[in-house]
Parts: C-alpha cells; structure tokens; sequence
C-alpha cells in the first residue's frame, strides 16, 4: 500500500504525504515529513518525528484524526498572542530572526550540544538587545543540565537577559526541575516532563513547575490538552511540534479555547519551515496568529508531495500506528 501521489484525480486523496525542508535546523531535525488526513471536520496533520516510535506516535494520530473527522471546540478568543523563536544560532542571525519575527516574546533555545554557556549567553543578550527592555525573554534547555549546572547556568542567562520571563525544562527530572525551582527566582516551565510522561499531572504534584507547556499532536489532540489544562491548576503555554500551518491551526485551536491564557504561546513556528502547504501559512502579526482553519493548496501539496519511496514509507508508518491506536 502507498499514499495517493501528485497526479491522484482531483477529490480523491484522503491522505497526501508531504516533505519541507526547514528553514534552520532546529531540535536535530533538517526537514519535516508526514501525511494530511482529510475528514468531514477538516484537514488534520501527522508528523511524527522519526525519531518516535510507533508507541508514541499514536497520540499523534488520535490528533490527527481529531482535527479530520470530530473538530475542536469553539475558541474564545479570536487571536493568540505568540512568541518568536530562536535556535541555538549566532548572535547576529539571533538578532535578524527577532527583527523579522515582529513578536514582543522571544524564546531562545539554549545548551545545544557542542555549545558552551558563553554562547548561550551571547545569543541571550543579544536578544534582549534586538527585543528592548519591554520585550519577554524566556529560554528553553530542553533538559540538558544536571541541577547545579541548571541553577548556575540560569542564574548567568538571567542576568544576560535582564531578566528572564521563565526557563523551560532545564533538567530531565522531575526531583531536579523541584530542586532547581527551590533555589531560583526564574519561573520554571515544564515541557518533557508533561508530554513525555504517562502522568502528566506529576510535575505538578511535585510542586516542580510554575507553568507547564502543552503540544496538541504528542499529547493527542484539543480536547485531552484541555482536559490536562483544566486539571493542572498552574498557567498552560501552548507550543507546537514544528507542523505545517495544518498542524499549527490545532495548537492555534486550543490556545484559543483555553479560559485563560496569560503566556504567549510557542506557535509562530511556521518561519522555522522552509516552505508551507497552506498558500496563507498561519504567521504571526504584530505577535498574534489569527484563530481559523486551514487547508492545504493543492499546488503547495503538490509542489512538497514525497517520492513513491517516501509515501510508501509514511504508508507504513502510519498502517503500524493504526494498529496500536
Ligand atoms: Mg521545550
């Protein structure tokens, strides 16, 4: 079995797999791949990194088939304010992904492997410096640091910035994430430590984290985000899995559900991308991504649709993730 290709009749894909290159390399990843669902609610996108295994792609589908076939529920509020992101990259092109992202909260990535704390905090300053001293810095180690490392590291990062707005995961466990928060003023927010777990409350219980970081697709669409939100009882920020604005449009969904939403969210990452297959990709204006639907253009798919070899691939992928679903 493969996926429909480029010349299937018009009307008859109900799943196309797609390749864009990114813009820069961003969490390892050079390029995105993974299939739109078509369904009566809509379009829906799954895009496993490959580096997941079938097991946790699943959630990915249920996402997916969430936002093709049962739709999100009705948003209340019309925009999401957004942040812009940074990857580990120098600090002059730190400075031009600021100028040209035109958001007023920027997360910078930082610990990238190969890279020492003065080049975080190269990259920090000049942010701070691009975003002036109204602007939001927040950072993101994506569980890098050991816990001293964590509390000396965020305490020079903190100063570099002039204040950080919050650090994301800066250890992979949930002891160091409450023992780094014990002794820092910097809010600490959760990512892996949610996503990644089977109990994404724990952190919470913990008393690990200030403020905890969902993703639709990992953790299976709107309606269970919503649930986990509801259930957390700290501030929720909304991040994307670097999707097409296919994807984005459900993290866009359920930031726009949520009742309230003090943080802008991780979503402004389409510009990570090289391309798009939406002909109006979901960017940010003045820092706010408008809330609607989005479908493919036909053209766009057409133009980032995979080889037979690479449907045949995602064809696979995704009969193995069905089957555990
Ligand atoms: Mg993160």
């Amino acid at each position: 079995m493969s996926l429909p290709g480029p010349d299937a009749p018009a009307g008859a894909p109900f799943a196309a797999a797609f390749r864009l290159p990114m813009a820069v390399r961003f969490r390892g990843v050079d390029v995105r791949e993974g299939v739109l669902i078509e369904g009566p609610a809509g379009w829906g996108e799954f895009s496993p990194f490959w580096d997941y295994d079938t097991w946790r792609a699943v959630p990915w589908l249920y996402a997916a088939r969430e936002a093709a076939f049962s739709g999100w529920p009705p948003p209340v509020r019309d925009s999401v304010p957004v942040n812009a992101t940074v990857p580990a990259v120098g600090p002059e092109r730190a400075q031009q992904l600021v100028g040209a992202a035109g958001c007023t909260t920027v997360k910078v990535k930082v610990a990238e492997p190969g890279q020492g704390l003065d080049a975080d905090v190269e990259r920090v300053a000049a942010v701070r410096d691009a975003l002036g001293p109204a602007g939001k810095v927040r950072v993101d180690a994506n569980g890098a640091w050991n816990a001293e490392e964590a509390v000396q590291r965020i305490r020079a990062l903190d100063i570099a910035a002039g204040g950080l707005e919050y650090v994301e995961q800066p250890c992979p466990t949930i002891d160091e994430l409450a023992s780094v928060r014990r002794r820092v003023h910097v809010p600490i927010a959760a990512d892996e430590s949610v996503r990644m777990s089977d109990d994404p409350l724990r952190v919470v219980r913990a008393e690990a984290a200030d403020i905890v970081v969902l993703k639709v697709a990992p953790m299976g669409g709107v309606a269970s985000c919503l649930i986990v939100a509801e259930q957390v009882g700290v501030p929720v920020v909304v991040s994307s899995a670097l999707e097409t604005s296919v994807g984005l449009a459900a993290g866009v969904a359920l930031a726009a559900a949520l009742p309230e939403l003090p943080y802008a969210c991780g979503l402004g990452t389409a510009r990570l991308l090289a391309g798009d297959l939406a002909s109006e990709p979901l960017l940010a204006v003045d820092g706010q991504i408008a809330v609607r639907r989005v479908s493919p253009d036909r053209d766009l798919l057409t133009a980032s649709s995979l080889d037979e070899e690479g449907r045949l691939r995602w064809a696979e992928r995704l009969a193995r993730v069905e089957a555990d679903a």
